[in-house]
């Protein structure tokens, strides 16, 4: 039987499809990359905010016409969406088959082979605490950058956040299997390897820690490239960053959520966190590595954030001057603490504030790139370019997108190209010979 897999969300949604197809794949079914051929669709899905449900809730009304002139076509969901509405979901659409969280991953060949032998419902949403898929490797999509995950859920309740509730608690891999899986992904011919996890600073398996686990990963001949998301500030440790600068592996690239600039805000967010320790964490991170690239997001109109609140996260950015942020308007998830506050920010001011972030952000990320003109960097090759078959893209060790003239026979190897200018949020360079 033929599966078709669409994936929404998060990179840990992206390494979860893949660790799905690894399952299914064991149990003899086949992926299939064109919809058009499938016996089973099947949406993996994101619960972050209430507009990506609906996004796939309408992607599944559009698929289900395909009911009609194949009448054996299956449709399921798994993922957040799956783990939060659970067969809830089949009041939405009546179409839906079959609806499986994000633990039970496990049963989807016995339940696909039910539900062809025996047409009817089923959902299986149950939470295991402990599931980290142990003994399984993903069958990963790219061919030269791949997801590791190393751990799974997360415990930090942050007031907006609807994960904890869809993934469970926190859960870290056994070390030794994680640095398995990189080594065979490594010899394999991926160099370039992100690990995953909700809040990867909290990593711990028996003793060892994220600092220990990146040190044994920075050994791994096969492998170049190493980044990690998503960090925490209240969980980024001196060892960490110590760890990231002495080890010639792990890329001088960070993404580290900001959230707020104000005080009283993150402890309604409950970070855990005030906005001095995440800048000294900044100061810390720029000192051990002066090159590095920092990343943020940012939530625009929290509830009951002020004016000056506003402000304190505006003139935080400011000083910081992240490389790009990614910024959002404040919006209540339905199931989480901060929806039930009874201190809403109006949506046009929340838009407002937004709009004032992302300006502020297009002016610095464009004064970072054209920082970069003059500078070589190691990038790696990935692809064509996508405006000229004569020039080839790929990204550098501080994770920015960089296009030089060249050819396809260069794709998987790592230049150096010297930065010449600066478009957008693309860097244009030449090779140096
Ligand atoms: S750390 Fe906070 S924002 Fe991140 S997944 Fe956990 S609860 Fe959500």
């Amino acid at each position: 039987m033929k599966i078709y897999i669409e994936t929404y969300g998060c990179q840990m949604n992206v390494a979860d499809s893949e660790l799905v197809t690894s399952i299914l794949d064991n149990s003899n079914f086949k992926i299939v990359r064109e919809i058009d051929e499938a016996d089973i669709i099947i949406f993996n899905t994101c619960s972050v905010r209430q507009h990506a449900e609906d996004r796939v809730l309408g992607r599944i009304s559009n698929e289900m016409a395909r009911k009609q002139t194949n009448k054996n076509l299956k449709i399921g969901v798994i993922g957040c969406m799956a783990q939060r509405l659970g067969e809830n979901l089949q009041n939405q659409n009546k179409g839906i088959d079959f609806v499986v969280g994000v633990d039970q991953y496990k049963h989807l060949p016995e339940i696909i082979s039910n539900i062809f032998e025996n047409p009817h419902f089923e959902s299986e949403t149950m939470v295991n605490n402990k599931e980290i898929y142990e003994d399984l490797y993903p069958i990963h999509s790219g061919k030269l950058n791949a997801f590791v995950t190393i751990m799974r859920g997360c415990n930090n309740f942050c007031s907006y956040c609807i994960v904890p509730y869809t993934r469970g608690r926190e859960r870290s891999r056994p070390a030794d299997e994680i640095l398995k899986e990189i080594e065979n992904i490594g010899k394999k011919g991926y160099k370039d390897i992100t690990l995953l996890g909700q809040n990867v600073n909290s990593y711990d398996f028996n003793n060892v820690n994220f600092a220990e686990l990146l040190r044994r990963i920075n050994r791994i001949e096969t492998i170049e490239r190493i980044r990690f998301v998503t960090s925490h500030p209240k969980d980024l440790s001196d060892e960490v960053i110590a760890v990231m600068a002495e080890s010639e592996k792990v890329c001088e690239y960070l993404h580290l959520a900001l959230q707020s600039g104000d005080d009283e805000i993150l402890k309604r967010m409950n970070r855990g966190y005030s906005a001095d320790h995440f800048y000294t964490i900044v100061q810390k991170l720029r000192k051990a590595m002066p090159e590095i690239a920092i990343t943020t997001d940012i939530i625009a109109g929290f509830p009951g954030e002020t004016e000056e609140q506003f402000q304190r996260t505006y003139d935080l950015m400011e000083k910081i001057r992240f490389d790009y942020a990614f910024t959002f308007k404040y919006s209540p998830r339905s199931g989480t603490k901060a929806a039930e506050f009874t201190d809403q920010v109006p949506e046009e001011i929340r838009l407002t504030r937004l709009q004032k972030l992302i300006d502020l952000q297009q002016d610095i990320t464009l004064q970072k790139y054209r920082e970069q003109i003059g500078k070589t960097k190691q990038i790696y090759v990935e692809r064509v370019s996508k405006k000229s078959a004569e020039e080839m893209a790929g990204k550098s060790r501080d994770f920015k997108i960089t296009v030089f003239p060249g050819s396809k026979e260069l794709i998987g190897q790592f230049v150096d190209v010297k930065i010449i200018d600066a478009i957008g949020w693309t860097l244009k360079g030449k090779i140096l010979e």
